[in-house]
């Protein structure tokens, strides 16, 4: 029989590009690809598998949804939906309303529209940010190669430098809707902003009467050692969104609204078949029941500190630093030398990947060990 990779070439699935693995089983942190081979997976599918591969949490919640209540229409209501939408708001602190989508590019779509409702349309965004592949959210990328072949894009989008607070504040008015920022971006390479910059983007929202989303698609649900990154800074945005993690591998997405921005959808406003659905949930569920239950925050964090203080502590004169927070770290390079890097790390079992040509991305599940950290360190020493 011929490889996955080979009946991937004839399928013609190429929008990724040829693929650089083909894997069989997941268990844990732990990969198995067609021949066997075992990588430690410190990519999480992209900060996807909060609880690594088939965590006997999320298989069991899902397994015993699937036999009690699957799909069923919205119109309709079933209670791991609405036990999710609780507990988000719960991890929140705040009042406030859900809408659950399939993807994170959905989950923008839909704050991209609540903030049309505000009755203004210009919408401020940051270069070389990443909020999804659909029209709507192309729009607010900031990345060119993205979406400059689909022009005209929706929206009145002006894009300013991220972390720059003085231009954040000269582009945005009294007709500004919305401004949608990652609170690190993470396709940008774990983009760090300056302390106070969240803090200032509220206060400027605030002033102006203008919507703060922020996209914590990447960044929430326990990857940076907070339930939601901004929390870190302690303000409060008036919406947020989410997916990856959420799902634990699932597909789901979140939009979450509070105050005057949770009014704004009303009966109607929007919808999609498979949001909310029992499944994805009963999976977000047990995603989050877990990090809480095993204390995960708290073991991201330490995990976090070990990886950057050990990356750094080996004084390799190609890494110019370690960036990021908790388990979403970027490995500065001094040389456009990622991908190779990247590559030799998977020849050594270790799956990470290049979002930047200078920069190596960790994101790995948030049940990684110490002892997979460490050895995580010991390849990369190695392989420099
Ligand atoms: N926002 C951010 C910050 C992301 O990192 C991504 C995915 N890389 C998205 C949105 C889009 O999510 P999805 O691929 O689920 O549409």
């Amino acid at each position: 029989m011929s490889s996955l990779t080979e009946r991937w070439s004839v399928a013609g699935m190429n929008n990724y590009g040829t693929p650089q693995a083909a894997l069989v089983r997941g268990e844990g942190a732990v990969l198995t690809d067609e021949n066997g081979k075992q990588y430690v997976d410190f990519l999480g599918g992209i900060a996807v598998n909060a609880l690594g591969h088939a965590h006997p949490a999320v298989v069991a919640a899902v397994t015993q949804q699937v036999q009690q209540l699957g799909h069923v229409s919205n119109f309709y209501v079933a209670e791991p939906p609405v036990a999710l939408a609780e507990l988000l708001l719960a991890l929140a602190g705040r009042a406030g309303r859900v809408v659950f989508t399939n993807s994170g590019a959905e989950a923008n779509e839909a704050a991209f529209k609540i903030s049309r409702l505000t009755g203004r349309t210009h919408v401020v965004a940051t270069h070389g940010g990443f909020h999804g592949r659909t029209m709507g959210a192309l729009a607010l990328t900031g990345q060119p190669a993205k979406a400059d072949p689909f022009r005209p894009l929706p929206g009145e989008v002006t894009h300013v430098d991220f972390g720059d607070l003085a231009a954040l504040q000269n582009a945005v008015t009294d007709k500004t809707a919305m401004i949608i920022l990652e609170p690190i971006q993470g396709e940008n390479g774990v983009v760090v902003p300056p302390p106070g910059y969240l803090a200032g983007a509220r206060e400027i929202c605030t002033k102006t009467g203008t919507l703060l989303v922020l996209d914590e698609v990447q960044t929430g649900i326990g990857r940076t050692g907070h339930w939601f990154h901004h929390q870190s800074e302690g303000i409060e945005p008036d919406i947020i969104t989410l997916a990856k993690g959420l799902g634990g591998g699932l597909p789901i997405g979140a939009c979450v609204a509070f105050g005057r921005a949770a009014e704004l959808f009303t009966p109607g406003s929007h919808g999609t078949t498979f949001g909310g659905n029992p499944i994805s949930c009963a999976a977000g569920l047990a995603v989050i029941r877990t990090i809480a239950g095993e204390g995960l925050l708290d073991h991201v964090k330490r995990v976090g500190e070990q990886l950057r203080h050990g990356i750094e502590g080996l004084q390799h004169p190609l890494i110019k630093n370690v960036r990021g927070a908790g388990l979403l770290l970027g490995i500065v390079l001094d040389e456009p030398e990622a991908a190779r890097i990247a590559a030799a790390l998977k020849e050594a079992g270790f799956l990470v990947n290049a979002p930047q040509p200078d920069v190596i991305r960790l994101a790995p599940p948030l049940i990684v060990s110490t002892e997979q950290a460490d050895a995580l360190i010991t390849a990369l020493e190695s392989v420099l």
